[in-house]
């Protein structure tokens, strides 16, 4: 059975008021299932950035609420939510955030000093072997390369356990060689991490690979949700298919639920699995 951890209904987000207003989030409705990885996929500028803000309780929305195991977050006092994103939820970003005046073991124990919780020092042994970070654990971050920055940076989230992982393009600011390197260690993590994860990207590949959810986003709105195999498999609009990589794309049009007119070609097309595509034209 589907088990829903977290969801999103009817949420908004506009930036700005009168003219100069973005509307980043257009009504965005969508379920995170639980022990699942979701990718969330759209050209930048889509409002990757801010669903996952807002679903994580770091960005109230303009309309609209979010749910975390049933619990409207924007409803919860501030000292509550943060105590919440801090024991339940795990943030990885773009930027690394260590503090540079702090050891590697002490930024990574960081959130736990905070909550003044113990370390459970087997599973932060167990983790730092995992990323290769044991014999980098008393050195300043400055002393580190990008990746083993970015996995100090994983360490710390994951030394909390933190029910659901939220990553954006925790990639992107590595250059490709390290990328290669650092996602496919990552991957590893990710796939050994038992727990609920959302990655937004824009590389279709990484999704693909390590997701097994997709959503896809398109100026504030969600364009399709579902499995990555199905939302590969039938993007069901162009913007989409787009997205998910598809590069022959040729206007047609519809004739019935199973065949379609290649124009320009003057030739029907018999579709014998996918029913006709809704936007061509
Ligand atoms: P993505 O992560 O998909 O690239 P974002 O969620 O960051 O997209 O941004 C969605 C839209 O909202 C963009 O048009 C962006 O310029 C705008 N936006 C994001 N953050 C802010 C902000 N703090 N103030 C004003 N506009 C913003
Ligand atoms: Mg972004």
């Amino acid at each position: 059975m589907r088990e829903i951890v977290l969801e999103a209904r009817a949420v908004t987000r506009t930036y700005g008021t009168g003219t100069g207003a973005t509307h980043a989030l257009r009504g965005v409705d969508v379920e995170i299932e639980q022990g699942r990885f979701t990718a969330i996929i759209g050209a930048s500028g889509c409002g990757k950035s801010t669903l996952l803000q807002a679903l994580g309780g770091l960005d109230a929305p303009t309309s609209g609420k979010v749910l975390l195991e049933g619990q409207d977050l924007y409803a919860l006092p501030d000292a509550a939510l943060a105590r919440l994103r801090r024991t339940r939820l795990g943030f990885v970003f773009q930027a690394f955030h260590l503090l540079p005046e702090y050891t590697v073991r002490d930024n990574i124990l960081l959130p736990l000093l905070l909550d003044k919780r113990e370390p459970d020092e087997e599973y932060l042994a167990l983790l730092t072997r995992q990323l290769g970070l044991t014999a980098l654990l008393q050195r300043q971050p400055t002393q580190l390369s990008g990746g083993q920055q970015q996995r100090a940076a994983l360490a710390r989230i994951l030394v909390g356990k933190p029910r659901i992982l939220m990553l954006d393009e925790p990639f992107s600011a590595l250059d490709s060689y390290l990328r290669e390197e650092v996602e496919g260690e990552v991957g590893s993590l990710l796939a050994n991490f038992v727990g609920t994860a959302l990655l937004v990207t824009h590389n279709r590949d990484e999704a693909y690979r390590l997701c097994k959810e997709m959503i896809v986003l398109n100026e504030g709105q969600v364009l399709r949700a579902g499995t990555t195999k199905a939302v590969f498999a039938d993007p069901q609009s162009i913007a989409a298919a787009r997205l998910t990589g598809c590069k022959n794309i040729l206007p047609c049009t519809p004739l019935d639920s199973h065949t379609v007119r290649l124009d320009g070609w003057d030739t029907t097309c018999l579709l014998y699995t996918s029913p006709s595509p809704r936007d061509c034209s």
